[in-house]
């Protein structure tokens, strides 16, 4: 008995030094010279998505972040995302903060203007414009769109019609989509191919009774709006002045958005 009694204390007096040696290891693992244990709370290599990507030692903005941007932390962003572009002299941009142009593709995706002169004045945009563009590109390449067409960005001195208030064209921060170039080279035209137009009705509310083309315009468009990219955003529901096409507008400072 007496033992038996010796080896079960042995065996339990183990058991605990074991254990304790074990929590005490695994409490203090050594780590390699200069790492500490704060080293790992990032940087673990994990790929990072559309949209994610760090500009410079920042993130980029994001959503309607994007239009409170100073022309400087503007130019700043679309450099740090690595978007080609060219600045626009002020005086050939009147009412415009912050004028470029985009000679380049933006991440793979081409906006074109419809009038084919890309020197021509409704091809200049305010930076803002651009980044807010840049970060539409992730959706319209999930989509297989690789060039959208435009009417114009910038028109001097335009008004919204009807109204006589100051149009966001005037300043460069709205872009008018007439048409979505899908990679095949398939055009869908908003006036062609937008399917249901009942005025009044909500572009964005999912419908079964729609084509592949017109689900493929109203996701583009939809996607935008989720990301909260453009504050104002005008399609053929709206009215029959956007029959042909739709209005994105970046609508800096405000806390709403209208979509119609
Ligand atoms: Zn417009």
């Amino acid at each position: 008995m007496g033992r038996t009694r010796h080896r079960f204390v042995f065996l339990v007096g183990t058991l605990v030094a074991a254990s304790f040696l074990m929590g005490w290891v695994t409490d203090h693992v050594r780590l390699p010279p200069g790492l500490d244990d704060d080293a790992f709370e990032e940087g673990c290599g994990l790929p990072l998505r559309d949209g994610e990507r760090p500009a410079g030692a920042t993130t980029a903005p994001r959503g309607r972040g994007i239009g409170i941007l100073e022309p400087a932390a503007c130019a700043e962003a679309l450099r740090g995302l690595g978007v080609e572009f060219e600045a626009v002299p002020s005086n050939d941009a009147a009412g415009v903060a912050a004028p470029i142009r985009l000679p380049a593709a933006l991440e793979g995706v081409r906006i074109d203007t419809a009038g084919g002169d890309p020197r021509s004045v409704h091809t200049v945009l305010d930076c803002r414009l651009a980044l807010a563009l840049q970060a539409w590109t992730t959706d319209l390449r999930a989509l297989g769109i690789r060039r959208i067409e435009h009417a114009s960005m910038y028109r001097p001195n335009a008004r919204v019609r009807g109204s006589g208030r100051v149009s966001g064209h005037a300043h460069g921060l709205a872009i008018d989509v007439m048409a979505f170039i899908l990679e095949d080279g398939t055009r869908l035209s908003v006036l062609g191919a937008w399917a249901d137009r009942a005025r009044g009705a909500d572009p964005c509310a999912w419908r079964d009774d729609v084509d592949g083309a017109t689900r493929s315009m109203r996701s583009a468009v939809c996607a935008a709006v989720q990301r909260d990219l453009f504050q104002i955003v005008l399609t053929p529901h709206h009215d029959e002045a956007h029959a042909n096409h739709v209005h994105l507008e970046v609508r800096p400072g405000v806390d709403w958005v209208y979509v119609h």
